[in-house]
């Protein structure tokens, strides 16, 4: 339970929380953009470069080995976080490459004219551009699942898109922008009933909640490491077996191949098919440190904990005049997008900084969703365990202060 943690002590293990901006104490509200990093994230980086640093699977020397398996570590280390087997885990960038990944080895060879790709209204940029690029090139539709007032996906409509030529539906399993948690089980289980293939963007669940990523029967799942803890350009796909065995690489270089002649080449099994090149090893041994930190506190404490968060910044928030939520699904993550009255989104966030707060502004790479709220911008603010009921406290009051100067 959340009472039996002490969450002063866990926030102290956030070194970048501590300094001043404009000179005042930071209250850092953007974790759905990224999030910061315990100290024994940084150290494990520190330490990798200071002792371990060589390449992996090439060298047989000590450091060589030592690299290769802190890499490999990681790679089980996330993978029992998800739920998954390792081997079927393709270690990249994030969930943006990860997406592309799908789109262009599993996606691209398959999907012609006459075919369907099913979106949601809700949708990241990172997991629209890529079907769209595989609909123009293959003559394939993009249809979308919209959303209701409360920012919920309308299952009833969904279920009914899901007709015979729709041969992949790609959802988030946590909006970026409404927080809306959509029912990943429920959904890849009609899916899959009908045989549409399912990619669920993980980015903004796998920091807040426990993953069975096994258990939702979807069929690709996407993660990101730098908003779970772990340091920027580290992410990973997990997909089922027989996709990534069947899937051509994405990219060609070392690492991927098991034999080339010029004559032909013979490829690596998955997942090491779909890493060509030199991995970020620092940062995945960074990501394994933060897998470990989470798994230390536990997802479910941590999720506790940002619903309590949540809870207190939804009733603070509605005290303030003239302020709109978007967004109260039933089951939410610690994202709140905002509209004042009168104030546009980019000059409350401004002067917000110079209160120390940091909020986003902006369309939130969710063009689409602002199309259908009729707005250019939002403010957001996303809360992670490591903020406090103070800081909620004190970002309100700066935001009442902001909101009489801007009116
Ligand atoms: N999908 C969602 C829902 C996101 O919030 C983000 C990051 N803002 C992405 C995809 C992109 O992930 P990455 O930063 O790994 O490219």
């Amino acid at each position: 339970m959340s009472e039996a943690i002490d969450w002063a002590r866990v926030r102290a293990d956030f070194p970048l929380l501590t300094r001043e901006v404009h000179g005042r104490p930071l209250i850092y509200l953007d974790s759905a953009n990224t999030g910061q990093k315990p100290a024994a994230v940084i150290e494990a980086v520190d330490d990798f470069y200071r002792r371990h640093n060589a390449n992996v699977s090439r060298a047989v020397h000590a450091l060589g080995s030592e690299a290769t398996e802190a890499y490999e570590g990681a790679r089980r280390k996330l993978a029992a976080f998800l739920n998954v087997h390792a081997n079927d885990l393709v270690l990249c960038s994030g969930t943006t490459f990860a997406l592309n990944l799908v789109a262009y080895s599993w996606a691209l060879p398959r999907l012609k004219a006459g075919d369907a790709i099913l979106l949601t209204r809700m949708e990241h940029h990172a997991n629209i551009v890529p079907w769209q690029i595989v609909a123009q090139r293959t003559g394939a539709v993009i249809r979308v699942a919209e959303i209701d007032e409360r920012g919920e996906l309308d299952l009833e409509r969904l279920f009914a898109q899901m007709t015979p030529d729709v041969k992949l539906l790609a959802f988030t399993h946590v909006s970026n922008v409404l927080g809306t948690v959509n029912p990943a089980r429920e959904i890849c289980r009609e899916a899959r009933r009908r045989g549409i293939v399912t990619v669920v963007d993980g980015s903004q669940a796998a920091p807040h909640r426990a993953l069975d990523v096994a258990g939702l029967g979807c069929d690709f799942y996407a993660i990101t490491g730098h908003k779970m803890a772990g340091p920027t350009g580290t992410g990973a796909l997990w997909a089922r077996r027989e996709h990534l065995e069947a899937m051509p690489p994405f990219l060609g270089g070392g690492e991927m191949i098991r034999e080339v002649r010029f004559e032909g080449t013979v490829y690596n099994d998955p997942p090491h098919r779909f890493e060509a090149g030199t991995p970020n090893i620092a940062g995945f041994v960074g990501l394994g440190a933060a897998v470990d930190y989470l798994s230390g506190i536990g997802m479910a404490a941590i999720e506790a904990r940002e619903k309590e968060l949540l809870a207190h910044a939804t009733a603070a928030l509605s005290q303030v005049e003239g302020l709109r939520i978007l967004g109260d699904a039933r089951e939410k993550a610690a994202v709140i997008s905002f509209l004042v009255e009168g104030a546009h989104a980019h000059d409350l966030a401004t002067l917000l900084d110079l209160e120390g707060v940091a909020v986003r502004s902006g369309h939130h790479c969710a063009h689409p969703l602002m199309q259908h709220y009729g707005v250019p911008a939002t403010c957001r603010a996303s809360f992670a365990f490591y903020n406090t009921v103070e800081e909620i406290d004190r970002f309100v009051e700066a935001l009442q202060k902001v909101r009489r100067l801007l009116a």
